[in-house]
């Protein structure tokens, strides 16, 4: 069985009531709720030993799922380089959010990964741009939020792999919602809904999306690859 961690800062829901009225046991716990019928999820957060990023808690997570947005800062340097060696050595990573601007993503995109936004609670309408790809298996053309942050372009991220959701916002802005790279042998999906104030996580098809960027995620078993000088496998060759 595919094994997950939700990583969450974990702070705003225990800072301020608007949020904690959202989410009470945190955005981990809710993530962890609707992936748990399909695959084994544990969670971590920021103020545990070593942000619950333990070297023992890597080796055995296949996708990590990362939520953050107001205490990036706090995150470790030497911990963040303990996922990128991670990620670069098969596992997936799912970047919601407010995560574009963690260290993590950051480290794995190269560039700013700034964007425009406004929290005014807006309608989000995603579209799906990519039908036949396994994220989207079981979605509708599209996925209605009553209210979200938006999120405009341009979106400072490397030019994507795959592009698999396009939002659109009233105020005539559009995002790149849900794209895809790989880094080394990890996949990395990011997908952007879930501002904390909004209960976005509880929606059935974002979930059925996180659902299925888990299995798209997961690390394949595949050779794995060997570096440096190669002797020659055909003796006629040397
Ligand atoms: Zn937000």
């Amino acid at each position: 069985m595919v094994r997950v961690t939700v990583w969450n800062e974990y702070r705003h829901e225990k800072q301020d009531a608007a949020v904690q009225a959202v989410y009470p046991q945190g955005i981990h716990r809710t993530i962890q709720e609707a992936l748990s019928p399909h695959y084994a999820v544990d969670t971590a957060t920021l103020d545990e030993p070593e942000h619950g990023l333990t070297t023992a808690v890597l080796e055995r997570t296949d996708v990590l799922i990362w939520w953050g947005h107001m205490a990036h800062d706090a995150v470790r340097d030497d911990i963040v380089d303990r996922v990128y060696r991670r990620v670069l050595d098969g596992m997936g990573l799912i970047a919601l959010h407010s995560a574009h601007y963690s260290k993590i993503f950051r480290k794995l995109m190269g560039t700013t990964c700034s964007l425009r936004w406004r929290d005014d609670g807006e309608h989000e309408r995603l579209w799906v741009v990519n039908p036949r790809h396994p994220i989207v298996n079981g979605l509708p053309l599209w996925i209605d939020l009553p209210q979200e942050e938006m999120y405009g372009e341009f979106f400072d991220i490397p030019h994507p792999e795959e592009i698999i959701f396009l939002s659109w916002f009233p105020g005539g802005e559009v995002f790149r919602s849900g794209v895809t790279f790989t880094r080394g042998r990890g996949r990395i999906f990011y997908f952007r809904p879930g501002h904390e104030t909004f209960g976005t996580y509880f929606h059935p098809l974002v979930q059925k999306v996180l659902v299925n960027a888990v299995a798209w995620a997961a690390p394949t078993s595949g050779p794995t690859p060997v570096f440096g000088r190669a002797e020659p496998l055909e003796p006629s060759a040397s």
